[in-house]
């Protein structure tokens, strides 16, 4: 079996053969093995009654019908009794047992996907569909959890079955047994091309699961946007095509699913046919009796039904091998890692760039091209420039979202690769356009992760920010739990929580990009105020769309196509009658 399992591997990739995939799934199942083991030991019974079923047909039939015995009256329905008893309690031990072991794997999993997923690097993240990777967390993981445990399960417990089986065969009559055995070859031959076929189907079938789960979650998450354009017949096509594609991928699986037990049974059948022949032979030659037939037959008859299910086993354990590999893919991606040794507590605020290049990579050509620039601790810096310049990608280097090429960022002077990564992102604040929020209640939105913050401390941030205002309007105030996103608040209003989020985090370096792009006059105006109250005392670096936001700034570096176009005040900028002027221009003819 195992050598089988060995060479099933789609792609041939040194290291990731169907049999090393499955030991790791055992890594995790070890810390459980006693638990196991008590499985183990229900199986070994479950086995052992079926051994004992023969027995007790031959025994019955030699004393019914050959000894004549009159104590086979009482003793053979007392001795059923007693053995299907047993045979449940194997059943029972024999699955449950396991049962339990998977459920501890598949948890053990879940946790170690999740924590990874929150570790990989943003690069590797944008490149990622999240429904795919939804659902490596939810199905896949789930396939791997039937691989663990119900085919663990039936590879042991039918494997024991079969074998106590052959043993009583062997010792009832061995020169029958014989013959039985050698038919094994062609069944064990069925088996392989039946893992062959499955291991195909499975790997498409949860792709396929991914792209469904893509696709409505796309559609679920843009209901007004397809409401708007009164696209929904456009998406159900859309869902309609990975619906069949999964139906289709499916019924290939079916398909296997359902041939392979026919083909066995036929095949059994021929099987029994010519051992039904030796047998009635050797009846008729004087060399078996009745309770030797009927016995060696019953053992005989019981093999095909695990044999089955062991089968059957590999549909399920190619599936689990199929969806480990792609989990385990998952866990394998490198991680961002923690950065550099550099410890930081509080950064002073200085931030430098220095000959800074950087390119997403592939054939998009650099994003940033030689930007150099230094920000004072506590000043306050503005960057404009027209849509796709490269201004949220210029932010993002600052926490390491992405790391340039080309040249250096650096904070308080030290570049930042060589501090700790935590340290260095809780230098910075990230106020952007879209504000995430989290359904759980605003308190714990805005005390998002800041553990050591007092209660004191965290309503006064929200008071800073004008949260307070509309809390009191929500029916739970402070604990109300903001329902998907926090749809039912408005764009100022949320965008006042992540403003409090951010006040209450205080870092030293704040960035805000395009804060209140998606706000209207009026509420842009407010939050303005607590974006003021924000920037106090903090190296500040605005991203502002609307250039009467910016005017204010120390300085203002207008960047076009990556490369730093003009640097100066809003005066000097407007005196020189460049780029910076001509975005003021076209803003006012607005
Ligand atoms: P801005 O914020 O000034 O509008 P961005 O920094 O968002 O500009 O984008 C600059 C360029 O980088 C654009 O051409 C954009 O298409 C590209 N870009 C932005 N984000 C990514 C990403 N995650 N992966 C690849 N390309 C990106
Ligand atoms: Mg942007």
């Amino acid at each position: 079996m195992s050598a089988n399992l060995a060479a099933g591997a789609g792609r041939p990739r040194p290291g990731n053969t169907a049999w090393s995939i499955y030991r790791r799934l055992l890594r995790y199942a070890r810390p459980y093995i006693g638990v196991f083991l008590i499985g183990v030991l229900g199986m070994i019974l479950f086995a052992a009654t079926n051994s004992a079923l023969a027995y007790l047909v031959k025994e019955f039939l030699n004393g019914a019908f050959v000894k004549k015995n009159p104590e086979v009256l009482w003793q053979v329905p007392i001795a059923v009794v007693v053995l299907f008893t047993l045979r449940g309690i194997g059943d029972y031990v024999a699955n449950f047992y396991p049962s339990w072991v998977g459920r501890q794997v598949v948890k053990g999993l879940r946790r170690d996907v999740f924590s990874h997923y929150l570790r990989l690097p943003t690069p590797y993240l944008d490149r990622q569909q999240s429904g795919h990777l939804l659902s490596k967390l939810t199905n896949n993981i789930e396939l791997v959890a039937a691989a663990a445990t119900s085919a663990a399960i039936s590879l042991i417990g039918d494997s024991l079955t079969i074998i106590g089986l052959l043993i009583t065969l062997f010792y009832m009559n061995w020169r029958l047994a014989v013959y039985c055995i050698a038919v094994a070859p062609v069944i064990a031959w069925l088996m392989q091309i039946a893992n062959r076929s499955f291991r195909r189907y499975s790997e498409r079938i949860q792709n396929s699961m991914g792209d469904i789960t893509r696709v409505a979650k796309e559609a679920i998450d843009a209901h007004r946007l397809i409401k708007i354009f009164n696209a929904e017949d456009h998406q159900i096509e859309r869902f309609e095509r990975v619906n069949e594609l999964n139906r289709a991928s499916n019924m290939k699986l079916a398909r296997a699913k359902s041939i392979s037990n026919p083909v066995v049974q036929c095949i059994a059948s021929i099987a029994l046919a010519s051992v039904l022949y030796v047998a009635i032979r050797q009846v008729f030659s004087h060399n078996m009796q009745v309770d030797e037939f009927l016995g060696f037959l019953t053992a005989l008859m019981l093999i095909p039904s695990p044999l089955r299910s062991l089968v059957n086993m590999s549909g399920p354990l190619q599936q689990g091998i199929a969806a480990g590999q792609s989990v385990f893919e998952i866990i394998d991606e490198p991680t961002e890692g923690s950065g550099g040794t550099r410890t930081l507590v509080r950064a002073r605020g200085e931030v430098e760039f220095r000959n800074v290049s950087f390119t997403y990579g592939g054939d998009k050509g650099d994003v940033l091209h030689d930007v150099s620039f230094r920000v004072r601790p506590g000043e306050t810096v503005a960057i404009v420039g027209r849509s796709g310049s490269g201004k949220t990608t210029l932010v993002g280097l600052v926490p390491r979202f992405y790391d340039v090429q080309q040249g250096s960022v650096l904070l308080d002077g030290v570049d930042v690769r060589e501090y700790r990564l935590t340290d260095l992102r809780s230098q910075v604040s990230l106020v952007s356009q879209d504000v995430v929020l989290f359904n759980d209640t605003i308190r714990n939105n805005i005390a998002f992760n800041a553990i050591d913050k007092t209660d004191a401390q965290i309503t006064e941030a929200a008071r800073a920010a004008n949260v307070m205002e509309f809390v009191a309007q929500q029916p739970n105030g402070f604990d109300t739990v903001l329902s998907d996103r926090g749809q039912n608040l408005s764009g100022g209003q949320r965008q006042r929580i992540s403003i409090a989020r951010a006040l209450l985090k205080d870092a030293p370096v704040l960035m805000l990009d395009e804060a209140t792009a998606a706000l209207d006059n009026e509420s842009e105006r407010r939050v303005q105020q607590e974006l003021a109250l924000l920037m106090r005392g903090r190296t500040t670096l605005v991203i502002a769309h609307r250039l009467s936001t910016v005017e204010g700034a120390d300085r203002i570096i207008v960047l076009d196509h990556g490369r730093i176009a003009e640097i100066g005040n809003h005066q000097e900028l407007l005196a020189r009658g460049g780029l910076y002027a001509a975005l003021h221009g076209m803003q006012f003819s607005d």
